[in-house]
């Protein structure tokens, strides 16, 4: 935990030296790069230490992904994609997630088909400090029903968001200019400085409650082909799913009461209750489903190991009170 604190902190002071100290210069630390290259020695530990298949699979593509698109490319090759908003002189937002690039538009067209949070599960730099430095903290996370209601909080940065992707698609004046420096300012201090609450609030705080792309994300997963059934007559009812759900989702509660989890808009896809069931009684589909509807992404599956046969549930004879 303390290793993983100083680490948090050398992140923290690479995004505060780029943004406002501008003390020293070079092409790894204390810069916005600092954290990728902390993703990837971390992550090289959590790979070796993952002892399930399937996340260390989810892990390895995860770090990879953030190594590659978020550090190396951009870092040695720095590729100009074209912009589609309004162009005068240059963009008033630039940066990866500038509404109108497109990497933005084919992630959420992956997010759609695909759904599962493509980019939160395999992609987001976000979720992969948290999952590799911030993984000692997980069992901090904020569970219960006060926890779960709290999760409202990020539609107030998501609605932002829609107004800084409108404002710049016109020429910028004071009021679009501050609304979207603001909003850049106010993810950056939320981004970084939830590193130092995850002691008490688990690794997931940021992505649960402040993080408005993962907001965009998880309305694209109700829209589109992603989703979790469980079928509850596999169903013991022993809530591992729900205890490893690191973004707090009442999935068995969610599963028994409609036969799928329902709060889909905070599903990042990492298919820890999927793997954790030990009947296979969830699954994911997406639009491979459209396609194959017998396939069924249950843990078996993503596990590849033999299916587990299904057993009709027989529920013991009632017997009078005496
Ligand atoms: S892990 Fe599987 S069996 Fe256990 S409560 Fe969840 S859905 Fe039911
Ligand atoms: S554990 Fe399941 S419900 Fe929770 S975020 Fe991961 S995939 Fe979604």
């Amino acid at each position: 935990m303390a290793i993983a604190m100083a680490a948090f902190t050398l992140a923290f002071l690479g995004w505060l030296n780029e943004s406002w100290l501008y003390l020293y210069e070079s092409p790894i630390w204390l810069n916005r790069f600092t954290e990728y290259a902390i993703i990837l020695v971390f992550g090289l530990w959590r790979i070796r230490a993952e002892q399930n298949p399937y996340t260390r699979k989810r892990l390895i593509i995860l770090v990879t992904v953030v190594t590659a698109f978020w550090w190396l490319i951009p870092w040695l090759s720095p590729i100009f994609e074209p912009y589609t908003g309004y162009v005068w002189s240059q963009p008033v937002f630039p940066a990866l997630h500038t509404p109108g690039t497109l990497t933005f538009f084919l992630s959420l067209l992956l997010v759609f088909l695909f759904g599962r949070r493509i980019i939160c599960g395999f992609g987001c730099p976000c979720v992969g400090i948290r999952e590799t430095v911030g993984f000692p903290f997980r069992r901090f996370s904020l569970r219960g029903d006060w926890a779960w209601r709290l999760r409202y909080s990020k539609w107030f940065f998501f609605i932002w968001y829609m107004g800084v992707m409108v404002a710049t698609q016109f020429p910028p004046n004071a009021w679009t200019a501050t609304l979207v420096g603001l909003f850049g300012l106010v993810v950056g201090i939320t981004y970084f400085g939830s590193f130092f609450i995850i002691p008490i609030t688990g690794n997931r705080f940021y992505c649960r409650y402040l993080c408005p792309y993962g907001a965009t994300f998880g309305l694209l997963n109700h829209a589109g082909f992603y989703g979790i059934e469980m079928d509850t007559q596999r169903c013991i009812d022993c809530q591992r799913c729900e205890q490893v759900c690191d973004m707090g989702i009442p999935v068995w509660r969610q599963g028994k009461m409609t036969g799928k989890v329902t709060g889909l808009e905070d599903c990042m896809g990492c298919a820890r209750c999927i793997i954790s069931c030990p009947t296979d009684a969830l699954a994911i589909r997406d639009v491979r489903n459209l396609f194959r509807p017998s396939l069924r992404q249950d843990a078996s599956y993503l596990l590849k190991r033999k299916q587990i046969a299904s057993e009709p549930r027989i529920e013991p004879a009632h017997r009078p009170c005496v």
